[in-house]
C-alpha cells in the first residue's frame, strides 16, 4: 500500500466550516486520507513519497457535475449558433459518424484536459458509454457515466435494457472510480414508458438518475404541451423525484418549480458558460441556496462551452449572478467553491467519499502552486481560488491515493498521443459528414 504525505502545505478542507490550515500535512495511505491537519501535530508517518512547500495550496479534487466527453472531438466545429440549428445542421449529422472508438480517444482528450485543471471527478452522459467508461477506467479518473437515451432513436427499449445493464456491470469498476448513473436524455426526447422503464432500473438497482431540464423557454413549453406540466413538476409527477435525481441546468424555473427542488431530492448542475454561450439564459442559483437546493457547478460539452474547466465555472457562477440580481453578495466565492467540491460530490451521491480534504475520505487531492504574479499577495486563498487561479496554476493532482500530475506533467498517461490521436479521429468526422 503506497503512502504519500503531502507537507507543507495550505489545506483548503471545504467542509461546512470552510477551515483553511496553514502549514498542514495530509496523510494519505492507500487510496484514502489518514491524517489533515497541522503539520505539528501530525502522528508519526514513513511517507514512500513527500510533496509539499510554502506554494502549494491543497484541495479537494475539482467536481464537474455534468458533461457529455466524448463530445471534445465537436471543440470549436460549431459556435455562434442557435441551439436548433447548432443541434440539426452542426452536432448531430457529426455525431451521425461517431464510433465507438471516436468515443474512447475523444473521452481521453477530456479525462487529460480536466485532470490538467485539477477536476478529478465528472458526470458524464454519451453515446458509445462503455467505450467512454473504458478510458475513464484505464486513466485513473474518478466519473459517473450514463447511457445516453434518446426516444427518438431505434429500438429505445433496447437502448434502455442496455443503458440498465450497463449500470449493473459496471458499478464500482475500476477499483471504486466509477459510479453509474441512468442517463435518459430529457422529457422532451423520452416519452412516459421511456421513463417508467429507467425509473424503475434506477430503483431496482439503488442508483440515481441524471437528465437534462428546464434548460431554454422553448423546451418549458414543449414540455407543458406534451406532458401537462413543467419539466420539474412532471418530474414529480412521474415519481421521478422519489429517489435522488440530478437536472442539468434548471435555467427556466417558478415558484412551484421551486417548492419541488426544495422538498424533493433533486439536485442542480449549474452550467454557466454553456448557458451564456447558447444564450440559455440565467439559472436563479441564489435561490437555489436559499432553498437549500444541492448545486454543483459544471461545464457541460466542448461544444456548447468549449472547455472543461472548473475555475471558469466556478468563477463564472462567482459574477454571473452578481450581475442578474445586482447584489454583490450574491454568490461569494467560498459558496462558488463549495458547489465545485462538497456540493458537488453531494450531487453525484458520493459525499461520503469525497468533496473535503478529512480523514477517511478517498485522496481525491490537488495542490495548486501559488508561487504566481496573478496569485500575490495572499490576502485570501479562498478568494484567489475562485476569482484569480487558471487551471495551468494546478501542479499536482491525486485521484484515489494515485499520482496522477506531478509539476504539471502527467506521470502515466501520454498527454500527447491522446491529443494527435484525437485531431486525426475529429477529422476523419468533419470529412464523413461534409
Ligand atoms: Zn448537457
Amino acid at each position: 500500500m503506497s503512502r504519500i504525505l503531502l507537507s507543507p502545505v495550505t489545506a483548503v478542507i471545504c467542509n461546512e466550516k470552510f477551515e483553511v490550515t496553514e502549514n498542514a500535512a495530509i496523510q494519505i495511505e492507500g487510496n484514502r486520507i489518514v491524517y489533515v491537519g497541522p503539520a505539528a501535530a501530525a502522528p508519526p508517518f514513513e511517507a514512500d513519497e513527500i510533496i509539499g512547500g510554502q506554494q502549494f495550496v491543497a484541495l479537494p479534487g475539482l467536481i464537474n457535475t455534468h458533461t457529455h466527453a466524448g463530445m471534445t472531438l465537436l471543440r470549436g466545429y460549431a459556435d455562434d449558433m442557435a441551439l436548433e440549428p447548432w443541434l440539426h445542421e452542426r452536432i448531430w449529422p457529426f455525431e451521425a459518424h461517431l464510433t465507438a472508438e471516436d468515443v474512447y480517444h475523444g473521452t481521453l482528450l477530456a479525462i487529460i484536459e480536466m485532470l490538467r485543471g485539477g477536476t478529478t471527478c465528472f458526470c458524464d452522459m454519451y453515446h458509445f458509454y462503455e467505450r467512454g467508461a473504458q478510458a475513464m477506467i484505464e486513466s485513473g479518473v474518478r466519473a459517473c457515466p450514463s447511457a445516453v437515451l434518446l426516444g427518438f432513436l431505434p429500438e429505445p427499449q433496447r437502448r434502455i435494457a442496455n443503458g440498465i445493464a450497463f449500470v449493473r456491470e459496471y458499478q464500482n469498476a475500476g477499483n471504486g472510480r466509477i459510479t453509474p448513473f441512468i442517463g435518459p436524455h430529457s422529457l422532451y426526447t423520452c416519452d412516459h414508458d421511456h421513463w417508467a422503464a429507467m425509473i424503475a432500473g434506477a430503483r431496482e438497482l439503488g442508483v440515481p438518475i441524471t437528465t437534462h431540464a428546464a434548460e431554454t423557454r422553448r423546451e418549458v413549453a414543449d414540455v407543458i404541451a406534451q406532458w401537462g406540466a413543467s419539466p420539474i413538476q412532471t418530474l414529480q409527477n412521474i415519481g421521478a423525484l422519489e429517489a435522488p435525481l440530478l437536472a442539468a441546468h434548471c435555467v427556466y424555473v417558478d415558484e412551484a418549480d421551486l417548492a419541488v427542488m426544495g422538498s424533493t431530492p433533486l439536485r442542480v448542475a449549474h452550467n454557466p458558460t454553456s448557458n451564456l454561450k447558447l444564450a440559455s439564459g440565467f439559472a436563479p442559483v441564489p435561490q437555489f441556496l436559499q432553498r437549500n437546493i444541492t448545486t454543483g457547478v459544471a461545464t457541460d460539452s466542448t461544444a456548447s462551452n468549449n472547455k472543461l474547466d472548473i475555475w471558469q465555472e466556478m468563477r463564472f457562477a462567482a459574477l454571473l449572478h452578481k450581475a442578474t440580481t445586482g447584489d454583490p453578495t450574491a454568490i461569494s466565492a467560498q459558496q462558488a467553491l463549495s458547489m465545485a467540491t462538497r456540493e458537488g460530490a453531494q450531487c453525484l451521491g458520493l459525499e461520503a467519499d469525497i468533496g473535503t480534504l478529512e480523514t477517511g475520505k478517498k485522496a481525491d487531492v490537488i495542490l495548486v502552486d501559488f508561487n504566481k504574479p496573478h496569485l500575490t499577495p495572499r490576502h485570501n486563498i479562498v478568494s484567489h481560488l475562485v476569482y484569480a487561479v487558471n487551471a495551468a496554476d494546478v501542479d499536482t493532482v491525486l485521484v484515489d491515493g494515485r499520482i496522477l500530475l506531478r509539476g504539471g506533467g502527467f506521470t502515466q498517461l501520454d498527454a500527447e498521443k491522446i491529443c494527435a490521436d484525437a485531431e486525426v479521429r475529429a477529422r476523419r468526422l468533419v470529412a464523413a459528414s461534409r
